[in-house]
Formats: structure tokens, sequence, C-alpha cells
């Protein structure tokens, strides 16, 4: 698949690259650039950037508010996304929730919660995992006991990112423990300030604060916050990783991490007289980081180029999460020895301004290694790599 050489393409790329210089908020993309950690108004002010263009829900049909776009145009729409160093839009809602409440919900709760999500005003997180369920999330104990109109959710959510910016929840419940575990679970919305509901920060490695528990006693949500049918949730659950956006490899932002990591290595490291750039194993690496992005965007263009408009990619997606991860992780660890000494200076949270003064080599040493740290767990999140060979071995492979 060629994406250089359509003229109508490269147009559309230029408008799109036209609004990111231009009509974004440009603190929001000099914020990122630092690596520091954005609050709730800001992600907002990020998304219902993109919202009030049109362009935040850029997969969806254009019946439910979407562009209308093509994959390709989906694809140069990241890339540029990307480039310009926009912070990453939140899957929760538009990517993941979205696509299951205008296909399954009723049209009360497309109206109550499709503009709301397409905008960017309002904040959504993601409770499927428990203590004892991840990657066995059938095991799921999370409960939900009807009592008249309404639900009663009684668990322990766990590893919710971004449950501190959402002003909604959507969970796996179980409804029913009498059959199979796949059956009785039950899809099911709740706000994030309901009487009942706690949240407790998890601080990961990184030192930020992207991961939370999320704590539910008897709290009671309307019946019409249940989606579909009762017991059908992890049928509604598996959808969504149909709808799972085309462009996962993330390749504009992983150029940019090593036009960037170029970029440190050739300036004169703090203290030293040689440059890491003419170092040849480290030069080597590099070289074997860029090639991995190479063959991951042929990858990408391959899989994209066997599917029609208006699907998605199928079982392929887990060939494209294990080399993108893994490309992912290759880059980032050249953050470590860019940093050099530098590395264990701190966080990119709590980088003092007289430290930003410095050189490029120690400037860039506490959100590089914030990025390592925080990178390792992309083959974690989203079903981990192990589970995606698992799906690649039985269902890609047919072993
Ligand atoms: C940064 C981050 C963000 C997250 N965000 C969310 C979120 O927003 N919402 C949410 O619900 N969850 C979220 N998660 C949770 C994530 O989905 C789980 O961590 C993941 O599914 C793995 O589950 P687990 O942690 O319980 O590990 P386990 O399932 O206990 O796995 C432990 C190890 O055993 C391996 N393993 C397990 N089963 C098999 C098998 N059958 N074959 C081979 N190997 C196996 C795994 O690969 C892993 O290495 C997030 C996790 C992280 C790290």
């Amino acid at each position: 698949m060629d994406l250089k050489t359509d003229p109508k393409l490269e147009e559309f790329r230029a408008d799109v690259r036209a609004f990111f210089a231009n009509d974004f908020p440009q603190d929001i993309l000099e914020k990122t650039a630092r690596g520091a950690s954005l609050t709730t108004a800001e992600i907002r002010k990020s998304e219902s950037a993109l919202g009030r263009k049109g362009w935040l829900a850029a997969a969806w049909p254009e019946e439910h508010g979407g562009p209308g776009w093509s994959l390709k145009e989906q694809y140069i729409f990241d890339e540029e996304l990307e480039r310009a160093g926009v912070p990453t839009v939140t899957p929760m809602g538009v990517v993941y929730v979205g696509p299951i409440l205008y296909t399954f919900g009723t049209d009360e709760q497309k109206a109550r919660w499709l503009p709301g999500i397409r905008e960017g005003r309002e904040g959504w997180a993601q409770g499927y995992s428990e203590p004892e369920a991840g990657s066995d999330l059938a095991s799921l104990q999370f409960s939900a006991v009807r009592d008249g109109d309404e639900y009663v959710l009684n668990g322990t959510k766990i590893w919710t990112s971004a449950a501190q910016h959402a002003d909604w929840i959507f969970c796996l419940a179980r409804t029913d423990n009498s059959g199979k575990k796949q059956e009785g679970i039950t899809f099911i919305i709740s706000e994030m300030d309901r009487p009942g509901v706690t949240l407790r920060p998890i601080i990961t490695i990184d030192g930020k604060h992207a991961l939370n528990q999320v704590t539910f006693d008897n709290v009671r949500v309307p019946a019409d916050y249940r989606i579909g049918e009762e017991g059908k949730g992890w049928t509604y659950s598996q959808f969504l990783l149909g709808h799972e956006r085309t462009s996962y490899a993330r390749i504009g932002g992983k150029r940019k991490q090593l036009a960037h990591i170029r970029a440190i290595a050739s300036a004169v490291p703090d203290g030293g007289n040689s440059r890491l750039i003419d170092d040849d194993a480290f030069a080597r690496k590099l070289a074997e980081a860029n090639l991995a992005v190479d063959a991951l965007e042929m990858t990408v263009l391959r899989v994209l180029s066997a599917v029609k408009d208006g699907g998605a990619p199928g079982k392929e997606a887990s060939i494209i999460k294990i080399l993108a991860t893994e490309a992912a992780q290759q880059i980032t660890t050249l953050y470590l020895d860019t940093a050099g000494l530098n590395a264990n200076r701190g966080f990119a949270d709590s980088v003092s301004p007289a430290w930003l003064e410095g050189g490029l080599a120690t400037q860039h040493a506490a959100p590089g290694v914030s990025t390592y740290l925080g990178t390792r767990a992309q083959s974690i999140y989203g079903g981990t790599n192990e589970i995606q060979h698992n799906i690649i071995a039985k269902r890609v492979l047919e072993l």
C-alpha cells in the first residue's frame, strides 16, 4: 500500500499538518514535549480541540459523528498527530466504549453518552482487570445484583488507567455464577463520583500516576446503565478488540523518538569529549531500532491493505501488537544510553527549572528515563505479549 504518491492523500496530510501547527493548543504540545503529566483540565482541552474539529472520533462511522475517513486517511492522521507531538488520545472513551455504545446501546444511551465522548468533553475509564483476574479475565468476580430499577455493584477493579481523570467507568460485572465463566458477565456503566466508589492511586516505576485501584461498595446505578443484554457482556468485550486503532503501531511517534535520540546523541554529552553518536555500539543499536520501525511499518501497511474500507484488521492485530511494543521497548532503551549517569536524577514530573537549563543530554535524561520505564508496560497491557503469541499460534497459524 503506497501512501506517498496519491495527491489526494498528500493534500489531506497537508491539511492535518496545518491544523496541528496553527490551531492546536501549543501549550499542550510544549508540556507533552517536556514529558510532564497533563492535568484533567489539560486533557479535556487537548481532546476537545480535536473533538470540535470532528477529528477525535477518527474511526467512527459518519452516522455516529465520525469524519468518514478511509483506513489510509486514519493512518495518515495518526502519523501526523504523533509527528506534531499531540498527547495520545485516551482510548477508553473514543476507541473502546464508543463503538460498543453505538453498536449495542439503545437510542437513549447513544444520545446520553456519544456526544460527550466524540467531543472530548467527558473522560472514561475501563474497569476490566481485577486483583485475581487479568489474562484470565473471565474469572472476574466484581458483582452486579439487580434490585428493582437499579443494579448494586460490589468489588475491586485494578490497573484502571486514567480513572482519576474520568467521569465514567465501564465495567465487566458478574450477574450469574451458575454457568460457564464467560457466561453471566454483564457490561455496565457507572459515574466515577457515585457514592461508594473509591479511587486509590497507584504510582508506577516511571514516577507517574497513571493507574488506580477502584473499589465499589454497594454502588447503586440505574438499570439502564447496563449495555445490551444481561449475561452477554463477554461478547461485547470481545467486540472491543476488533476496534483497536489501525495505527496501534504508532509509527509517527517512534520515528519522532528516533530523531530525538539521534539529536541528543549528536550533542556532546555533558562533561565528556566525544559524541555518543560516534560510538559504534550505540550507532549499531540506533540503526537496528530504525530497521525495526521500517519492518513494523511494512507489516502494518500489508495488514491494512488487506482490510476493506469500513472493516478492521482481525487476528493479525496480534502480530502488530507484539512487533510494535517490542520496537517501542527497543527504541526507549536508547534513552538510557543518552541519559548516561544522569539517568538516576529523577523523573519528568519532578524536574527542577535549574536542571532544564543544562545541556541537551542533561535536559532529556529525566523524561527519557521516565519514557523508558513507562514503556515496559506496553507488553503487559492490551493483553500481554505471551497471550498474543498464544492467539497467533492458535488463530493465525492454526497450530
Ligand atoms: C500500564 C497498564 C495499564 C493498564 N490499564 C488497564 C485499564 O485501564 N483497565 C483494565 O481493566 N486493565 C488495565 N491493565 C491491566 C492489564 O490488562 C493486565 O495487567 C493484563 O491483562 C495482565 O493481567 P495480570 O496483570 O493480572 O497478569 P497475569 O494475567 O497474572 O499474568 C502474569 C504473567 O503470566 C503470563 N500468562 C498468563 N496467562 C498465560 C497463558 N495462558 N499463557 C502464557 N502466559 C500467560 C502473562 O503473560 C504474564 O507475563 C493495565 C495494565 C498496565 C500494566
